[in-house]
């Protein structure tokens, strides 16, 4: 049992460029307001210092600055890696051990606390605490032969005090409120169990990733302008791991939750309305909840703690004062104007280092394993009391048992083994049936025989019983043979342990070939992947197994575009190029660009060292028979004192395989970096989509407005992106413009920031009705086809716009 206080990290992040740029910069310079107290090295500590002007303001008026105790502090250049080194790693490791861990970060909204847990979403480096955890617990279990793993994944996300599994396999809902619900189940012995809370199981890094990142999706997917979940529900990504020896009954079981608690920020100061509001005191609640839980913990001799009152104290339950090592990350955003939230968040902090947590081993003896094993000691002892007691057993052998022989006959038949065993135990039925079974093969075998070779037969049938000379002579002949079989078969086993050892660099070698050919890695042959298993890259194989899963998992998220009219995808087109996640997804694909092509030519210089090491292989085996040679034909013993050119050519060896070892490594870490940037363009690409697809549909409802006979002719039309100042210059264009048709036309929405920056009431160039192109389509009357076609043309005249822009 390991007897630990919750640990409470600080994490500040870099001043948002706004204020590093902005007028008032010194005054809201991060320098003035905080200072970190690296010199008591055991505690360091933060004092926040209030700026003069809010000291006798809303905070306290008497006080100058706060100090506050912190494990460690990690100021605003703290990269990631480190935060997960210092922060995330220990926990993995206890993890590892068997013992439940938790991370969670608590800040308010913009504090960093995704950042932190799940990483940035534009470069590599930025990827946080969970993509770093995963690669870690799967690089050392690789490492772990000892013991046989599995592992899964779940991903809850608790929102207005309701679960929702985000890797539910069934959900293809829009809304968050869709999805279906996981529910807390309480059995007697009040543990808790999430109903509809689905396990996934990952073997590779790969597919652990591919759930975060579905999980991430279908969030990003729900998640509406009305409902801002992302920062206001709280998410709990969850590794749970087990573990067991091989032959043993007892397996060990951890859980590892990370968790992006929702923004800490009081209501009263966010001043929310409606739906906010009631978001809001959900929030506030559950955080509320779970700071009476804290406060309850961190006093002596409290009876009660209330976790029941929310889902995510209950979920959490073992996290907090329990059965779990805890780490706390207090995300800040240390400026001016946060300073009120970041004292908040940090004497929360303090409130939960005082609690302390009992961590034991959960290990189980799996009961299906214990039934095995004394099912079979049971069996043994039988046998063994009915050769004691001379009894002999002489019902009828069961189905069962008859089926378990014949296995066991196969594969003692099969098995190539000189030395292998027919274990069927003592039991002299299973013996006289395995005699028979044998008999009778032998018999069918003879059969075959006669009919394939008679005169072989026929010589047989003719041998005269044999004498005893001979009989004798013939044992003698036996007992040598037997003999020589055992030194050969001592001479195979070591053979067999060489192969096995040139095996993990051939099975590289073969891995490479296939690198070298189109793609940089190896492709997934089931077999090639089970052999390599045991070399250095196990997770080779399951490359493009991954990327299709992927794939087909975020295929589904945009299937909408296959079914986009023309004027939709012409529409489509425009969006996607002035969005400004495109700028991520372009720069993101040169970065793979570059990746893959490091990766390709990685992929040839291992194969030149692989070519290399064949060459250096054979130029030993020949040297070393020409010294064989020299010997026989000498005919001189060979020199004990080794040949100094073979040892050059060893040594060469050595040093090529350490080089390929290395460029393999790195090739291994390219993968994983391609893998990520992959899916990290898949979700800006999904989040594109879905950001035109609310446009689009916003588009399609205010024309439909427009159209109907009780709306405003000059009809709310949502440019893109919808904000108050291009609202400001619609109403300044020409409203009652009219199409061949003779309906109104709403005006133009400028498609794009840039368009709108360009679309300025006076430099905006009017485009008359002829010289649109696609005028000329008429309306359908089908209010859907009609949109479509309107935005078509609208599209269309958006880029005539710019091409005058681009002429002007
Ligand atoms: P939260 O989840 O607490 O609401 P986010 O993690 O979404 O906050 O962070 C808000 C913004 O600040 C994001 O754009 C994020 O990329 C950026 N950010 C947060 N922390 C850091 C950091 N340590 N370094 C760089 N950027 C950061
Ligand atoms: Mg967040």
């Amino acid at each position: 049992m390991v007897k630990e206080t919750i640990q409470i990290f600080a994490r500040l992040k870099p001043p948002s460029r706004k204020h590093q740029q902005g007028v008032c910069a010194e005054q809201l310079g991060t320098g003035e307001i905080y200072s970190i107290d690296e010199d008591e090295k055991l505690t360091p500590s933060l004092e926040i210092i209030l700026p003069r002007d809010l000291a006798d303001g809303f905070v306290n008026n008497k006080r100058e600055s706060y100090r506050f105790k912190f494990q460690r502090i990690f100021d605003h250049d703290a990269k990631q890696e480190i935060i997960f080194e210092n922060i995330a790693k220990p926990v993995a490791e206890s993890v590892l051990a068997g013992y439940n861990s938790t991370i969670f970060a608590y800040g308010q909204t913009g504090s960093g606390k995704t950042f932190t847990i799940t990483g940035g979403a534009e470069r590599y480096s930025d990827r946080g605490i969970i993509p770093r955890t995963l690669s870690y617990i799967f690089e050392q279990l690789q490492k772990d032969s000892s013991k046989m793993y599995t592992t899964h994944i779940s991903y809850l996300e608790i929102y207005n005090e309701c679960g929702y599994d985000l890797l539910d396999p069934r959900h293809e809902a829009s809304r968050l409120e869709d999805l279906p619900k996981v529910t807390i189940l309480e059995d007697p012995d009040q543990n808790i169990h999430l109903k509809n809370l689905s396990l996934h199981q990952a073997t590779t890094e790969e597919e652990a990733l591919n759930l975060l990142f579905l999980g991430d999706t279908n969030r990003m997917i729900a998640e509406t302008p009305m409902n801002q979940a992302s920062t206001r529900s709280h998410c709990i990504f969850t590794v749970h791991l087990s573990s067991k020896e091989p032959g043993s009954a007892t397996v060990r079981h951890s859980k590892l939750h990370l968790v992006d608690l929702a923004g800490s920020e009081r209501v009263a100061k966010s001043g929310v309305r409606g739906q906010l509001l009631t978001e809001a005191k959900y929030i506030n609640l559950s955080l509320h909840y779970l700071e009476q839980v804290i406060i309850a913990l961190s006093e002596r001799n409290r009876l009660h703690i209330p976790y029941r009152n929310s889902m995510m104290t209950s979920v959490l339950r073992d996290s907090l004062g329990g059965n779990c090592m805890t780490t706390m990350i207090a995300t800040l955003s240390l400026e001016k104007r946060n300073i009120e939230e970041s004292i908040s968040t940090c004497r929360f902090a303090q409130r939960v280092a005082l609690i302390k947590n009992e961590a034991v081993l959960n290990e189980e003896i799996d009961p299906r394993l214990v039934i095995i094993c004394l099912q079979k000691e049971i069996q043994e002892l039988k046998d063994e009391l009915a050769i004691v007691t001379g009894e002999q057993r002489t019902e009828a052998l069961t189905e069962e048992e008859l089926l378990q022989l014949e296995k066991l006959m196969t594969s003692f038949l099969e098995d190539q083994d000189p030395e292998s065993r027919l274990e069927v135990g003592a039991d002299m039925r299973k013996i006289h049936h395995c005699f028979h079974h044998l008999k009778r093969l032998v018999n069918d075998k003879k059969t075959l025989g006669k009919s394939t070779g008679p005169s072989e037969t026929k010589n047989q049938d003719c041998q005269e019983p044999l004498r005893e000379e001979e009989y004798r002579k013939l044992q003698d002949i036996l007992k040598q043979r037997d003999n020589e079989i055992n030194i050969l078969v001592n001479m195979l086993k070591k053979e067999k342990k060489k192969t096995q050892d040139a095996g993990l660099l051939s099975s590289m070698d073969r891995s490479e070939i296939r690198s070298s050919q189109g793609s940089p890695f190896p492709s997934g042959n089931p077999q090639e992947g089970q052999r390599t298993s045991s070399s250095l890259v196990p997770a080779q194989a399951q490359d493009f197994g991954a990327s299709r899963y992927r794939s087909s998992l975020l295929h589904k998220k945009t299937g909408m575009r296959g079914e986009m009219s023309l004027g939709c995808q012409e529409a489509f087109e425009i969006f996607k190029r002035d969005h400004a996640d495109s700028v991520t997804i372009d720069d993101n694909k040169q970065i793979l660009k570059q990746r893959f092509s490091e990766a390709k030519a990685l992929g040839e210089s291992i194969n030149e060292a692989r070519r290399k090491i064949g060459h250096l292989k054979d130029a030993i085996t020949q040297r070393h028979m020409q010294q064989v040679a020299l010997g026989i034909s000498e005919n001189t013993a060979v020199p004990g004192v080794p040949d100094p050119q073979e040892e050059e050519l060893r040594l060469q060896l050595e040093e090529e395989k350490k080089r390929y070892r290395t460029k393999f490594t790195r090739l291994k870490a390219l993968k994983v970096e391609i893998e990520h940037l992959q899916l990290l363009m898949d979700r800006a690409k999904v989040k594109l989509q879905k950001d035109f697809e609310a446009w689009w549909a916003a588009e399609a409802s205010s024309l439909q407005q427009v159209h109907s006979p009780a709306a405003n002719p000059l009809g709310p039309v949502k440019p893109f992106p919808q904000t108050s100042e291009s609202q400001q210059d619609r109403s300044q264009l020409p409203s009652n413009r009219r199409d061949l048709t003779g309906r109104n036309t709403p005006p133009t929405p400028c498609p794009s920031p840039v368009g709108r920056e360009q679309c300025s009431p006076s430099t905006r160039p009017e485009v008359s009705i002829s010289e649109r192109p696609t005028s000329s389509i008429p309306l359908t009357g089908d209010s859907q086809t009609d949109s479509d076609i309107l935005a078509f043309i609208r599209a269309r005249q958006s880029i005539l716009q710019r091409k005058c822009l681009g002429s002007n």
